[in-house]
């Protein structure tokens, strides 16, 4: 038996419905909030992630999926969306177009090569968004307050962290003082935090294993390095959300995963759980990336997490409108069309393909939780009549065939 790749899951039953039902808020929310759905590859340059995501992020020091293609280029599987996005917003030349910013939305699969373990998979879903293009903290905080609502409308009532990263320049003094401080106690960090202090010290502050120590308690406070601007465009996020009636807590060790966020970082969790998602304001990706220098802002939310939590209290049953029984061939004929016009009038339906008998189709549209039951018979069929039983009240009725439709969009 072949089964599936470690840390993949294959998204059937209940999370299946849950999955769907979380895509139809996402796109719902997305729409009001007038952001526009895009789709970029599955893979892309390896050195766009190199570039875009940080070569000193975990993600690419080791956990991309590189793969070399048949013509010898190293490309790797996405491991989130925003450096597609920003690729494509620069070799569009979207930053010439009349409305600006450009906000734009995704909701699809990535790949990280992680420990697979109870919310972290190899393959997983993200939606998000990437507003290219304001500077306005106005931008920051409706990327927040679409994030927490979206969540909210799913059921759950989300905790945001947030911080504030400054400016590069504030980040580099920040830096500086952080490695001076930590370098006496540089036996004390675990292995991975020893190289980060050469690569991205930073990441030191929310590293798994030595961020409850207390030499990072006590270590200098990223907020103290900010300039006045930095100071006052975080304050005027804070006092957006205020307005808002989103609640967050200030985290100042709080400092995300990839490289390329300034200014506003933030993360969102329910309850103790992982985080669900996050975001952040990053001004010099575009650039980065060979791009005029764009102002930007977004977010990205981890679909799996959401439905783990969810399907611990998601009772949902099988329903559907009608189940059409017919048993002889003048029967499944006109079962063949009836179940088209019920569809297509958008009734759910179904009927029995297994060639079965009566009483064994009653047990099948019982299973499928069939609301109505039309049940075809030659005699009611030759008086030009169909036979309707609620399935709740068991109620018959006989309705002229050519009423049927709307006699059943009025009983639903
Ligand atoms: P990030 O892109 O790392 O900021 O992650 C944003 C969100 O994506 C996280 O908060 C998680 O909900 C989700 N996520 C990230 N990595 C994984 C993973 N390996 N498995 C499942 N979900 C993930």
């Amino acid at each position: 038996m072949i089964t599936k790749p470690k840390g993949c899951y294959d998204v059937t039953g209940q999370d299946a419905q849950i999955y769907k039902k979380i895509e139809q808020v996402v796109h719902a929310y997305m729409n009001v909030y007038n952001y526009k759905y895009v789709r970029t590859p599955l893979f892309e340059n390896a050195e766009l992630f190199k570039r875009g995501v940080g070569e000193s992020s975990d993600i690419v020091q080791k956990e991309t999926y590189d793969f070399i293609d048949r013509s010898g280029r190293t490309m790797t599987l996405r491991p989130e969306g925003t450096a597609g996005i920003v690729r494509n917003y620069i070799e569009d030349k979207l930053y010439g177009g009349l409305i600006s910013p450009v906000k734009e939305y995704y909701f699809g699969t990535m790949y990280r090569y992680e420990r697979p373990g109870l919310g972290r998979n190899r393959e997983f879903t993200q939606f998000g968004v990437e507003t290219l293009g304001s500077d306005d903290p106005l931008i920051d905080a409706e990327v927040i307050s679409l994030s927490v609502n979206i969540l909210k409308e799913l059921g759950l009532d989300v905790n945001v962290k947030i911080n504030n990263l400054g400016s590069k320049d504030d980040r580099d003094n920040y830096k500086t003082a952080l490695v001076e401080y930590l370098k006496p106690h540089l036996s004390e960090l675990c292995e991975d935090c020893q190289k980060r202090i050469l690569i991205n010290p930073l990441r030191i502050l929310d590293c798994k294993i030595d961020g409850d120590k207390d030499i990072l308690k006590s270590a200098p406070n990223i907020l103290d390095y900010q300039s006045e601007e930095s100071k006052s465009r975080f304050k005027k996020v804070l006092e957006y959300l205020d307005y808002l009636d989103i609640n967050y807590e200030i985290d100042s060790s709080l400092v995300r995963g990839l490289d390329y966020y300034d200014y506003m970082v933030y993360e969102l969790s329910y309850n103790d759980s992982l985080a669900l998602g996050g975001g952040g304001r990053y001004n010099h990706l575009v650039k980065e990336l060979d791009g005029p220098q764009t102002p930007c802002v977004g977010f990205a939310c981890g679909v799996e997490r959401i439905i783990n939590l969810l399907k611990e209290d998601y009772n949902e049953t099988n329903t559907i409108d009608v189940y059409v029984m017919a048993v002889n061939e003048e029967e499944k004929l006109k079962a063949n069309i009836l179940l088209q016009d019920l569809r297509l009038n958008g009734i759910t339906s179904e009927t029995n393909f297994l060639d079965r008998g009566l009483k064994s189709q009653f047990k099948d549209a019982d299973r499928h939780g069939a609301k109505h039951l039309v049940i075809l018979n030659s005699d009611d069929l030759a008086k030009g009549l169909i036979n309707v039983k609620d399935n709740l009240t068991k109620e018959e009725v006989k309705v002229p065939e050519d009423e049927i439709i709307d006699y059943i969009l009025g009983v639903l």
